[in-house]
């Protein structure tokens, strides 16, 4: 039988063991990890929804009015009303014809893409896409080609090239370590002429960007519902606070991944509890423009705050603003330091991020406050040993 204790010594010496810190009480910026108070910069709840009263309300209203699990399959009897409402809710959230509800967003991608194609097809991914989009692509069997990070160019190349009956183009519309934006209008209008589906998706663009949060697309100016082959993929664990995910397009599109989609039909639906968190979640965040209004600032004062440090932010308008750091071990003990001033920002390194750009992937929240952006910038120039 093949020991994985010398597996598990190799991962530690080169220092990729992971660990997991114990985190107790609610969500928020300010988190009891491992027992002691820490300020958190490294969760992806943007909007300050997980532990909203709104959410909670709902989602213990509808635990007593569904139970907790659905119980079954959304195809046999898994589907509540809770769903339903979510999907239509969702479909007029994002401006498209019908949403479908997944268990969490890793199984949308997975479904949808091994729904739309396989063995003969050929996918094109971004070199920068997330792993779910990554292992979908593989998972169809159909044949992928990687094109340099938002090239467009070199993507209208390997398109033109391709004689495969169909074609999907998959892109982060946010990109999740860099906070940069995909080019969505070119992408969208490369995927029209050359017949391509385009899956984008907005895990972390969901309710942070565009008008009321309505996503990428609503910030790009794009108009999904008169591109029939653009999918619209969002996730309702981040910027939504819930957990679950969907898929939003054309609806003979969506009735074909709903009749196809291996992830939707062989898991347990999505509880119904959680759907309702989730339509909670849609009206504050449509509602509560407040919210964007402080990422925008806390970002803003994190990069003026930054003013004669070693390091710089990437360019980014979103909730995510990694800190560029460059050498492994230098951001390494960099969140280490801070880890010991009490906050909590993580260090990515490569493989996860291209060499010699390991960086603190710092996250905001809107329930951060100036003062704790403050107390960020006080430990990074403490770590910097400049005079605080
Ligand atoms: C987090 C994330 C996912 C997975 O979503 P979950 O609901 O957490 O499974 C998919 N795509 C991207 C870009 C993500 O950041």
């Amino acid at each position: 039988m093949h020991d994985f204790t010398q597996e598990l010594a190799g991962l530690a010496a080169q220092s990729l063991a992971r660990t997991r810190h114990v985190v107790d009480g609610p969500q928020g910026p300010v988190l009891e990890v491992d027992g002691q108070a820490c300020l958190s910069f490294c969760s992806n709840d943007y909007l300050g929804l997980a532990n909203h009263p709104e959410l909670v309300a709902a989602c213990v209203s509808a635990a007593a009015q569904y139970g907790v699990g659905a119980a079954a399959s959304a195809l046999i009897s898994g589907h509540a009303s809770a769903h339903e409402r979510l999907e239509q809710e969702l479909a007029a959230f994002t401006g498209l014809p019908r949403a479908l509800c997944f268990s969490s967003g890793y199984m949308a991608n997975l479904g949808i893409i091994g729904a739309l194609v396989g063995a003969g097809d050929t996918v094109f991914l971004d070199r920068l896409s997330h792993a779910s989009l990554i292992d979908g692509a593989r998972l169809a069997g159909a044949e992928f080609r990687v094109f340099p990070h938002n090239d467009t160019a070199r993507l209208e190349q390997v398109l033109a090239r391709c004689k495969s009956r169909r074609k999907l183009v998959i892109t982060d519309a946010v990109f999740s370590m860099d906070g940069d934006l995909a080019p969505l209008p070119e992408l969208a209008a490369l995927c029209e002429r050359h017949g391509a589906w385009l899956l984008v998706d907005d895990a972390h663009g969901f309710g942070v960007l565009g008008p009321q949060g309505r996503g990428s697309l609503a910030h790009a100016g794009l108009c999904a519902s008169r591109s029939p082959h653009v999918l619209y993929m969002g996730t309702l664990g981040k910027a939504a606070g819930a957990a679950g995910a969907f898929v939003a397009g054309h609806a003979a599109l969506l009735e074909w991944i709903m009749q196809r989609a291996r992830t939707y039909m062989f898991t347990t639906a999505h509880p119904p509890m959680l759907a309702a968190a989730a339509s909670a979640a849609l009206g504050v965040i449509a509602r509560d423009e407040w919210r964007r209004e402080r990422l925008r600032e806390l970002a803003r004062l994190l990069r003026q705050g930054l003013d004669g440090l070693p390091w710089r932010l990437l360019p980014s308008v979103t909730a995510i603003q990694p800190l560029l750091v460059g050498d492994n071990a230098a951001a390494r003990a960099l969140a280490q330091r801070l880890r010991q001033l009490g906050i909590w920002a993580p260090a990515i390194c490569p493989p996860t991020v291209p060499r010699g750009t390991a960086r603190l992937r710092i996250s905001l929240s809107a329930l951060h406050t100036p003062a704790h952006v403050e107390q960020l910038l006080a430990a990074l120039r403490h770590a910097a040993g400049a005079p605080s």
